[in-house]
């Protein structure tokens, strides 16, 4: 049996911060706003997988308020939330996700992108899709970073 699941995710720029994508440190002049690490990318993810499952969504499971989760990577919540899906007897069977960035160009760091959630699902690197995509300067993604996702989950049983 099969289930499918979106996730969704916007996180701003701001100067000071880091930028992490996908697990991955990449060079640029501001990083993303959030109490974790603002890894837009994954949670996109872990939405998708939550909301492929009806466990919810990451505010439920990793609240902002908790200091537990203060500058945590998303690659811990990440394997977190593989396992809390894990114990449903639900497994990924593959995802892909759209980084939707006006700058910095995301092209050089793609495969060391999937690389790291593949790790992170222990899954095989060809099931996990990552694209980059502009808005032609329209829409929030100058201010930002937003990204999409979309999993297939398979039920065990
Ligand atoms: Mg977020």
């Amino acid at each position: 049996m099969f289930r499918i699941g979106h996730g969704y995710d916007v996180h701003r720029f701001e100067k000071g911060r880091k930028l992490i994508l996908c697990g991955e440190e990449i060079e640029h002049d501001e990083g993303l706003l959030g109490h974790s690490d603002a890894d837009v990318a994954v949670h996109a993810l872990m939405d998708a997988m939550l909301g492929a499952a009806a466990l919810g969504d990451i505010g439920k499971h990793f609240p902002d308020t908790d200091d537990a989760y203060k500058g945590i990577s998303s690659i811990e919540l990440l394997k977190h939330v593989k396992g809390l899906l894990d114990g449903q007897g639900m497994t990924l069977s593959n995802a892909d996700i759209t980084v939707i960035a006006e700058r910095p160009k995301l092209k050089a760091h793609i495969d060391a992108m999937r690389a790291n959630l593949a790790d992170a699902l222990d899954v095989d690197v060809s099931f996990i899709s990552v694209k980059a995509t502009t808005e032609e300067g329209l829409g929030i993604a100058g201010k930002g970073i937003a990204a999409h996702a979309v999993v297939i989950i398979m039920h065990n049983s």
